[in-house]
């Protein structure tokens, strides 16, 4: 028998560019376990523990052998009380068929992708954008349109821009607001200016809620299905349990959608991951029927996030050479630094090798001359960290 090599792995295993999120975090952390003293601003995720009441939620369904399948698209109790949720907090009328819970907000997000593209379909995602967007639009054999919103603009993909990019073939924009990487909250005026070419250019609307109640300076997030009929008719809001109830690990995401869309999207998930895990929805239930525990947890983190948001902005805004807008929400900064003449990915090299602190590459994000830093890290970590990072940036202006 002739032996041969066998055959190469497909299209979609050699085309997908790995998380590099997940990769700095992961080389930080590496040195951190051969003993260097590393300052981390590149964590994805709150550095709190889920409160003890979802905990508990959680295992008590464990115990009493809630451990079986269960309806593809959430238990019955939880897509209730997440679309009683929507009316109470954000007016908008939500049936329990328009909600469909999926193992984590970034599968949620895919399989909304999944059931409104087709390949060759293109969809217009802003730059700075959630380094997951292309890859999964990709993956669904559609075509990323790419749309660089800078610092400019506060880092917002406006109304002129997403009307320029629209093409026949156009078929969704996907708007994350508040940001991941940049933290930028649009406003409703922004947004109902988005949606007016949405409505106009018929495209459907995919809206990354999942830092909702992660906002600051009293300001407001604006559901985008509560735009209208024309919003609501055309919009999946795209959202989850892991950022607001630091639950990152429990993987609970959820879509809310027009009944067909839910539908589709439960169909997808009923061929490819079934039901999110039984007893962790129980927990998310404990989130929402115990709303008092969960507001008085989630104001303990927000104003840790606040206060962290605004040391880091005022460091780094003192460092000669470095820009940051002061972002209203999620737990990044994503500030400038193309005044230091390295590539993103240059700078962060050498940062993490020289100084021990990691920060991401804005190239990963789409957006060079710039690097996500996560305040989800403790305040002496942003305290020593920053003082690095000074010295760092003061030896390349020399
Ligand atoms: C974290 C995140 C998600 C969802 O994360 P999961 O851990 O899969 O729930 C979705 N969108 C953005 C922009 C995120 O940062």
């Amino acid at each position: 028998m002739p032996t041969s090599t066998p055959p190469p792995l497909s299209s979609w295993a050699r085309n997908i560019a790995p998380s590099p999120t997940l990769a700095v975090d992961a080389k930080a952390k590496a040195l951190a376990a051969a003993g260097e003293d590393v300052c981390s601003f590149a964590a994805g995720e709150p550095d709190f523990d889920t409160p003890q009441h979802i905990k508990d939620g959680c295992a008590a369904a464990l115990q009493a052998g809630k451990t079986k399948y269960v309806a593809t698209s959430g238990i019955e109790e939880l897509r209730r009380a997440i679309a009683e949720s929507y009316g109470s907090v954000y007016g908008l009328k939500v049936l329990p068929g328009q909600v469909v819970v999926s193992p984590g907000g970034k599968f949620s997000c895919y399989l909304a992708v999944l059931a409104v593209c087709s390949p060759g379909d293109e969809v217009v995602i802003p730059a700075p954008y959630w380094v997951s967007y292309p890859e999964m639009v990709k993956l669904a054999g559609a075509v990323p349109k790419i749309v660089l919103a800078s610092d400019r603009s506060g880092f917002k993909l406006t109304a002129g821009q997403l009307e320029a990019a629209v093409t026949p073939r156009t078929r969704l924009v996907i708007i994350n607001s508040p940001s991941n990487p940049t933290g930028a909250v649009y406003s409703r005026a922004e947004l109902e200016a988005l949606m007016a070419v949405a409505e106009r250019r018929n495209l459907y609307v995919l809206s990354d809620e999942i830092y909702e109640h992660l906002v600051y300076d009293g300001l407001k997030q604006t559901c985008l299905a509560t735009l209208g009929k024309g919003a609501e008719e055309r919009t999946i809001v795209a959202s989850g349990f892991s950022k607001s109830y630091s639950m990152t690990g429990w993987r609970l995401g959820t879509i809310v959608a027009p009944p067909p869309i839910a539908k589709a999207v439960a169909e997808l998930q009923s061929q490819t991951a079934s039901n999110a895990t039984t007893f962790a929805q129980y927990g998310a239930l404990a989130a929402l029927r115990q709303g008092e525990k969960t507001r008085v947890a989630l104001e303990k983190m927000l104003a840790a996030f606040d206060r962290r948001r605004r040391t880091l902005h005022a460091r780094l805004t003192a460092i000669p050479g470095v820009s940051c807008l002061l972002a209203q929400g999620a737990f990044y900064l994503f500030p400038n630094i193309s005044s230091f003449g390295l590539g993103s990915l240059e700078f962060c090299e050498r940062l993490l090798e020289k100084e021990k602190v990691a920060v991401v590459p804005g190239a990963a994000f789409g957006a060079e001359g710039h690097v996500r830093m996560s305040y989800a890290t403790s305040d002496e970590t942003i305290e020593k960290g920053v003082a690095r990072l000074a010295a760092f940036c003061a030896r390349l202006k020399a």
